[in-house]
């Protein structure tokens, strides 16, 4: 949890600048607030860092997907591809906002493929939901040729890939709409917190006005704003921006931290035989939270799991028995167990959830272990555990005949 480490008195400067006026609000006030817009200035700071020409600060990341898809035109019964292995938000904002999830094969990058992606295709697709997963980023050339050739709308859940980039543009930024968390778990965190981000005006506008019960945000008189479009309250507030202004300002220290140390322990591990890295599409622009390990086949994952466990080896993540992150553990979602009734329910699904056929995905995450990488290791701690992960890693690796 990189942001987090790095907890200091920018953040308590901020958060004081807020505190001082008592404008806890993003919009209007403007005398009340003596210059203080912490939302604005969070939005501002993300624009620097992804390039993006639209930023939007929203409550959380979960909420800036589910704007991303719905400004995207993204609605009731149009079917979504997403990706079986994600932070389940992704899925979730598919429904909520009405749309039916299709689930297609990841590969390697731990992302969608181009390839699973088109063989999901249906007469009803309208968008994918692509997520940028653990760090690094999906193959874009291929996967931009499929949204072209079958005319998809794209959007990016880059809840956990800010300030990623491939071949030069950040993640999020490739198709109509993109998304980033601030949660307290990412690179640089609000505590609650999330940006949307689009290079299209127009989509933009509608973010903007839908994530505030439509209002058009013109004028200095909220109770007289016309209202176009409906909406819903996805507001940050100016504390949780004030962080995550502070916390963004870090980001390039933390990324320069991330990528020398990962590469250091990928330098140790890659000596280890049968351990082998996902793939970076563009190893230049992976954000490097994450240190994923491949091993040799599920079986092996999961003896070095129990190896790393006994040698009391902690901040590994084994997504495929996680409860959020894979999904042979949603069987809510298997069920349909809603607290209410979803339009999913009424349209119902050209796939049955509870009879996938994802060889690839099941068999990519069944050999993933990943390790969180923390900006703050020493030298001496860093090359310490990738040694450990190492000798477990022997421990575990089949015996040759
Ligand atoms: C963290 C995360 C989210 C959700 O973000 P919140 O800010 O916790 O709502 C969505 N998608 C992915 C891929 C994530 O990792």
């Amino acid at each position: 949890m990189p942001g987090t480490e790095l907890f200091g008195q920018e953040e308590r400067k901020e958060v004081n600048d807020v505190m001082e006026t008592g404008m806890l609000f993003r919009y209007n006030h403007d005398q009340q607030r003596n210059g203080m817009w912490k939302a604005r200035e969070f939005e501002a700071e993300a624009m620097k860092i992804t390039g993006a020409k639209y930023a939007h600060a929203v409550s959380n990341g979960s909420a800036a997907i589910a704007i991303a898809l719905a400004s995207s035109g993204i609605g009731a019964g149009d079917e979504v591809i997403v990706p079986p292995f994600t932070f389940i938000a992704s899925v979730e904002a598919v429904l909520f906002i009405g749309a039916v999830p299709v689930f297609a094969e990841i590969d390697e990058t731990l992302c969608l493929s181009a390839e699973g992606i088109k063989k999901a295709i249906t007469p009803k697709t309208r968008g994918i939901c692509l997520v940028h997963m653990c760090g690094g980023m999906a193959d874009m050339d291929g996967i931009m040729k499929v949204v072209k050739d079958h005319n998809l709308i794209l959007v990016e859940d880059a809840g956990q890939a800010f300030a990623a980039s491939y071949k030069g543009t950040c993640v999020g930024l490739f198709g109509k709409a993109g998304s980033y968390s601030f949660d307290f778990f990412k690179i640089a965190t609000a505590g609650e917190g999330g940006i949307f981000v689009t290079n299209d005006e127009a989509t933009y506008k509608l973010a903007d006005a839908y994530s505030d019960h439509g209002h058009s945000h013109v004028g200095n008189n909220r109770g007289m704003e016309p209202h176009h479009v409906l909406g819903f309250n996805y507001r940050i507030s100016e504390l949780h921006a004030a962080v995550a202004v502070a916390q963004t300002r870090k980001v390039p220290q933390i990324l320069k931290a991330n990528r020398r140390i990962k590469y250091a322990m990928m330098d140790i591990l890659s000596q280890t035989e049968g351990i082998s890295f996902v793939t970076l599409p563009d190893p230049s622009g992976d954000s490097a939270t994450f240190l994923n390990l491949l091993m040799p086949d599920t079986d092996t994952a999961k003896r070095t799991v129990d190896e790393l466990n006994k040698a009391g080896i902690g901040g590994f993540n084994y997504w495929y028995t996680n409860m959020y992150h894979f999904i042979n553990q949603w069987d809510h979602l298997k069920n349909m167990s809603t607290v209410a009734k979803l339009p999913v329910e009424l349209v119902g699904s050209s796939q049955d959830y509870n009879n996938l056929h994802l060889p690839k995905s099941q068999e990519v995450v069944g050999r993933l272990i990943s390790f969180g990488i923390r900006c703050t290791w020493t030298d001496e701690e860093y090359k310490a555990l990738a040694n450990n992960i190492a000798s477990c890693a022997k421990k575990a690796m089949p015996v040759m005949a």
